[in-house]
């Protein structure tokens, strides 16, 4: 359902936090906001997200109760 009018700006990226290169306007820095980690910096977003769901992030696995053996 796509509604036409009322433009949301603002995209839930998750716990990634999206910012521009300050060197390189085009290019898209991604940092993990739990780990606060640097992710990956790119001028495709598309790419940006393939990365994102590769990080493993070190404070969310804090939060799971993986048995360790
Ligand atoms: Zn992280």
């Amino acid at each position: 359902m796509n509604a036409s009018g009322g433009s949301k700006a603002s995209r839930d990226y998750g716990v990634f936090r999206r910012s521009l290169n300050r060197q390189n306007a085009r290019l898209t820095e991604s940092t993990c906001k739990n780990c606060r980690s640097f992710v990956a910096a790119s001028v495709r977003p598309e790419l940006l997200d393939f990365i994102e769901k590769l990080h493993f992030c070190i404070m969310q696995s804090q939060f799971s109760s993986t048995p360790a053996t």
